[in-house]
């Protein structure tokens, strides 16, 4: 088995997702006491999302660059980065490490792909939803994404923020998110990115109208076969 890297805590409620799907599917596929070898370096997402308030790209990629210098030393033999809206610094931390960085939004448009769809809803934090990183590279796979409006934008962005990073789960905002769900489908979506990795610990697939992808499980998912392929 290969080893996988792990970036995660941000936020670690979605780490616990990833650690979970990965040792689950790895027990699952080789039976046993069977699990992964993984290395994690967790972060203070606090500094994360001070940096990313104050449009501190530059400074993330240092700091998620070093991450993954650590977790290449440590012995990984490919990087996660967990989060959608890190992937913004993809490029950087993939240039300061001679191991694969496995990127979120494509193994996305590979399962998008398999569903025979090319039109979607895209739901994430505002910077994933707004900047052109995420969109650009589903466009390059002949994926459109349907943004939400900006009210939409808000609520969504302010759920992941002030809830779901925080361990909030509440009834009324997966309502809400069901209603810009709805208004996607109205719009042309055919399916629906949950472009947050702690989307998924609030909207499971029987909340959503529309086909959903769980781009935490996906992710999790392309780790494992990286791992033992
Ligand atoms: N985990 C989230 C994502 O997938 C949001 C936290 C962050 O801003 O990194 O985008």
């Amino acid at each position: 088995m290969k080893t996988i890297g792990l970036i995660g805590g941000m936020s670690w409620e979605s780490t616990v997702l990833y650690y979970q799907t990965i040792n689950r599917e790895v027990g699952r596929r080789l039976g046993g006491l069977h699990s992964a070898p993984l290395n994690l370096v967790s972060l203070d997402f606090q500094a994360i999302a001070d940096k990313q308030t104050a449009g501190d790209w530059a400074g993330m990629a240092g700091v998620l660059s070093q991450a993954a210098t650590r977790l290449e030393q440590g012995g990984a033999d490919c990087v996660l980065i967990g989060t959608n809206t890190m992937h913004r610094v993809a490029p950087e931390v993939q240039s300061a490490i001679g191991i694969p960085l496995l990127h979120i939004a494509d193994v996305t448009a590979d399962a998008i792909e398999r569903a025979g769809l090319s039109e979607v809803g895209l739901m994430g934090t505002r910077f994933t939803m707004e900047q052109s990183f995420y969109v650009d590279r589903l466009a390059a796979r002949g994926i459109r994404c349907v943004i939400p409006s900006p009210p939409e934008r808000t609520l969504v962005h302010n759920i992941i923020f002030e809830e779901l990073c925080r361990g909030s789960f509440r009834d009324d905002s997966r309502a809400a998110l069901v209603n810009v769900l709805a208004s996607l489908q109205a719009r042309g979506a055919q399916g629906v990115v949950l472009g947050c990795t702690e989307l998924p610990l609030l909207l499971r697939p029987a909340d959503c109208p529309l086909p959903s992808f769980d781009t935490t499980e996906l992710h999790a998912l392309a780790a494992v076969d990286f791992c033992l392929g």
